[in-house]
């Protein structure tokens, strides 16, 4: 059993073995606590919120059995041939229902969305039939029971519309609107902090301008970083560059302390430069280091005040990787939800792949339609500072630890980036 955050007395050293990433995942995941404050939006403002009450349908939706057809309305009984005609006797339009009753031997000029009077039991679209003067003659029957829409059908009143732990999506909100709802409770949304380390990092938005002194790069982290964070709805705080030395990264840990989250890039290696696991150790506590993937092997998981603590390696493919496979799914956690289990795709590879067992590796590769099927084609370069091999990717090919190089051809395990990342509750 892991030790919780606040009893361990871990110790990073080189020696220390790095965690299997299903392990480090489900260990962070366990050790988040979701966030109890709740707040009222309206529905407006509610999408990439995640709920925190049970919405019941006050309704029915659709409200009445309505016609999914423009055409004309009748009872199956009436019309035992095609061919059969009919008296028009009124019409009812969306919004404006025929107020009567259609009798045997009648029927009515129906539109799509309108209320199926009484009397009425099957439309015929309009395409199969012919309108003579006030007569209309049906070509066509289609089976008793055609196009109607029963109400309730979508939704009935009284159910479970959406659960509490529900990431709401643009659907979602539609949904919501389905049954009047205009307002929501929903959880806050968590608070993470994020900052880059490093001497020769320079924002691309600085004072000091756009150039570069001589062994200076420019902080990509910290861009791509606030990024992921938005991208998940969630409140992300900027605490900019900080450099290489203990006091500097005192000073911004205290900052960060008071989020619910805090997320930093670089500086958690063994380097001489590398102070970010001294001052966790310090001012709050360090759960792990380093996870056995390929990018992305020194990260650090632990507390920091009030907040949990992500520790990212520098290297900017490992910072992405990191984050999307450990950050990302306790974030979800955190704000209420429920992460996704990540899905995995078998695929064939269309080029070799070089491996050597030790870590699990995360190749950054394209889905490819190949003569119809799908395939999956690594980017060309996988060093993990080559931020390309991300952006140009919309998938990782996820090698087991124990895996050797693989050949073109071979069924190889793949993770698309737009998989599911909020897991549904159950209703
Ligand atoms: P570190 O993890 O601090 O040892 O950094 C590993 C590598 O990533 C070094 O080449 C750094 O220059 C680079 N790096 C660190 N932080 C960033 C950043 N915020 N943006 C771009 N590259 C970075
Ligand atoms: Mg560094």
């Amino acid at each position: 059993m892991p030790q919780s955050s606040e009893q361990s007395a871990f110790r990073p050293s080189p020696e220390n073995t790095p965690m299997p990433l299903a392990q480090a995942r489900a260990r962070i995941v366990d050790a988040i606590t979701p966030i109890a404050d709740t707040e009222r939006v309206a529905l407006q403002n509610a999408l990439h919120r995640v709920l925190a009450e049970r919405v019941i349908a006050g309704v029915n939706v659709p409200g009445a059995d309505n016609s999914s057809m423009d055409g004309y309305g009748y009872r199956a009984g009436d019309v035992d041939v095609d061919g059969a005609a009919l008296d028009v006797v009124g019409e009812s339009l969306a919004g404006h229902p025929f107020a009567g009753r259609v009798g045997a031997g009648q029927c009515v000029r129906i539109m799509t969305g309108a209320v199926v009077p009484d009397g009425v039991d099957t439309v015929v679209m309009q395409e199969n039939t012919r309108a003579t003067g006030e007569r209309v003659v049906i070509e066509k029957r289609p089976a008793s029971g055609s196009n109607i829409r029963a109400a309730g059908e979508d939704l009935r009143a009284g159910t479970t519309v959406l659960a509490p732990g529900h990431y709401l999506r643009p659907a979602d909100i539609a949904v919501l609107a389905s049954v009047g709802v205009a307002e929501v409770s929903v959880v806050r949304r968590p608070r993470v902090a994020f900052f880059s380390t490093g001497d020769e990092l320079r924002p691309v938005d600085g004072p000091a301008g756009q150039s570069l002194a001589p062994g200076e790069i420019y902080d990509s982290n910290r861009y791509g970083l606030a990024a992921l964070i938005s991208e998940l709805g969630m409140e992300g705080v900027d605490l900019g560059v900080v450099g290489d030395s203990p006091a500097a990264l005192r000073e911004a840990f205290r900052k960060a302390a008071v989020c619910d989250a805090v997320v930093t890039s670089g500086g958690v290696s063994v380097g001489a430069a590398d102070f970010v696991l001294d001052v966790l150790g310090e001012q709050g506590t360090v759960d792990f280091w380093r996870v056995a993937i390929k990018p992305g092997k020194p990260l650090a998981f632990g507390t920091l005040g009030h907040a949990r603590f992500f520790g990212l390696p520098g290297n900017p493919v490992s910072t992405a990787v990191t984050f999307i496979q450990m950050v990302r799914p306790a974030l979800v956690r955190m704000a209420g939800a429920t992460p996704a289990e990540p899905i995995r795709l078998a695929l064939p590879t269309l080029a070799d792949l070089r491996k050597s067992p030790g870590r699990e590796n995360f190749l950054r590769a394209r889905l490819v339609n190949r003569d119809g099927r799908a395939a999956v084609e690594p980017v060309d370069h996988q060093g993990s500072g080559v931020m390309r091999s991300m952006s140009r990717a919309d998938c990782f090919i996820v090698l087991p630890a124990a895996q050797n190089d693989v050949p073109a051809g071979e069924i190889v395990p793949v993770e698309p980036f737009a998989q599911t990342i909020w897991g549904q509750p159950e209703s």
